[in-house]
């Protein structure tokens, strides 16, 4: 590791200039600093920097960071030691929570970061039969597909691209035979055996090859409305609050166990999805802290850090939903959290006032538009 350097050719798109410009990311493991030299001119467009929101493993073709404001795309390797080291071992799959197991979805999201299965993206949906029967069409002359797509579309799942060394046969390994009773016989630490019930009701989809994860992948995270491909977004917008885990918390790995406590303390999550921020969409989102919170613009900056991920939420108890989830949360700074309300959320996940675990809605007539903003207007 020590003073090894990697290199990338990165995208940024700069809608000032309306061109795609491009540079030469060199990234050290060393110190997580980062160096980016222009491609065109050959001018060094950032001198080595320290950037603590980067990490190795979110370098990766076809992954994108927010370095500055600036999105930027991972293009290409672009020097033989980086491709050597980096193509071969990671790979993606296409992972789903079906509908017999979404209950346990925070103890799943808390099994993936256990076993180092990165989360690229994740959405929650509701199948529509069409998109059901598109999605398992290899199957469809096969006895058992009628009751496959029933099941399927009962309820909402959660789709996931998880990123790992051998993902595609580490995670078949990890659900184990599709048959949840010979799982119990055959492997009885995989999920099937542990959550599933029969050879329908078995938990858990993972991709079987390479090629199907590409194409699973592009089924629910590729380009182009959802809703008019039979994605359809499960989120309650009536009494309703939003939760965002903030990019910091994502990248410690703790998207399952703030999941686990929000369901513990009485709250239902309708519906979760990935975000990668952009700066002006990031700033939209905080415009009522503008002028408002000395550190608007550093809030505006950790937002675009890296991927966060939205959880439109409802309580038990009805009404009161977004003030009694901004309890849960706890004061903005987690200091004053561990000293006054030790088991709120940012008691127990926060870093310091900008890596303050999630972000929640403030005001209680806010809670439908902030839930709209993200699982409508932002589809
Ligand atoms: N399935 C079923 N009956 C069977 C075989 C499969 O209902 O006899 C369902 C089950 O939910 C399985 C899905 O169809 O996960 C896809 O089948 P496949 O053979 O591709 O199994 P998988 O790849 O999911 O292990
Ligand atoms: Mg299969």
């Amino acid at each position: 590791m020590e003073g090894e350097r990697y290199a990338f050719l990165v995208e940024w798109y700069d809608s000032l200039a309306g061109i795609v410009r491009r540079y030469n990311f060199l990234f050290y493991p060393k110190d997580s600093s980062v160096e980016m030299i222009d491609v065109k001119n050959k001018r060094i467009f950032l001198k080595c920097t320290k950037e603590e929101s980067i990490r190795l493993d979110h370098c990766y073709i076809g992954s994108s960071v927010n370095l500055h404001g600036r999105q930027l795309k991972f293009v290409e390797y672009s020097d033989t030691f980086t491709k050597t080291k980096l193509s071969m071992a990671k790979e993606k799959t296409l992972a789903i929570f079906k509908p017999d197991i979404m209950e346990k979805m925070p103890l799943l999201l808390e099994i993936l970061c256990t076993e180092g299965l990165q989360i690229c993206d994740v959405k929650t949906v509701v199948l529509s039969k069409s998109a059901a029967e598109e999605f398992y069409r290899e199957h469809c002359a096969k006895p058992f597909f009628r009751t496959l797509v029933s099941f399927m579309t009962e309820g909402p799942i959660m789709a996931l691209s998880l990123l790992a060394d051998n993902a595609v046969s580490r995670w078949r390994e990890l659900i184990g035979p599709t048959n949840s009773a010979d799982a119990r016989s055959q492997a009885p630490d995989s999920l099937r055996a542990r959550f599933g019930t029969d050879q329908t009701r078995n938990a858990c989809h993972g991709s079987d090859s390479v090629v199907s994860a590409e194409r699973e992948t592009e089924f629910f995270f590729g380009a182009g409305n959802s809703s008019s491909r039979g994605l359809q977004v499960p989120a309650e917008f009536d009494n309703c609050t939003l939760c965002l885990v903030k990019p910091y918390t994502m990248t410690q790995g703790l998207l399952g166990r703030v999941a686990r406590d929000i369901v513990q303390a009485g709250f239902d999550i309708s519906a979760m999805q990935m975000y990668h921020f952009d700066k002006s969409t990031a700033e939209e989102f905080l415009e009522v802290y503008r002028g408002v919170v000395a550190e608007y613009s550093e809030m505006v900056s950790e937002l675009c850090s890296g991927a966060c991920v939205a959880m439109a939420l409802t309580h038990q108890h009805g009404s009161a939903c977004v003030e009694q989830f901004r309890q849960f949360v706890g004061p903005a700074d987690p200091e004053i959290a561990r000293h006054l309300r030790p088991s709120t959320l940012r008691a127990k996940y926060g870093h310091n006032k900008l890596k303050n675990a999630v972000h929640c809605t403030d005001l209680a007539d806010d809670g439908m538009l902030e839930v709209e903003y993200f699982f409508k207007i932002l589809q």
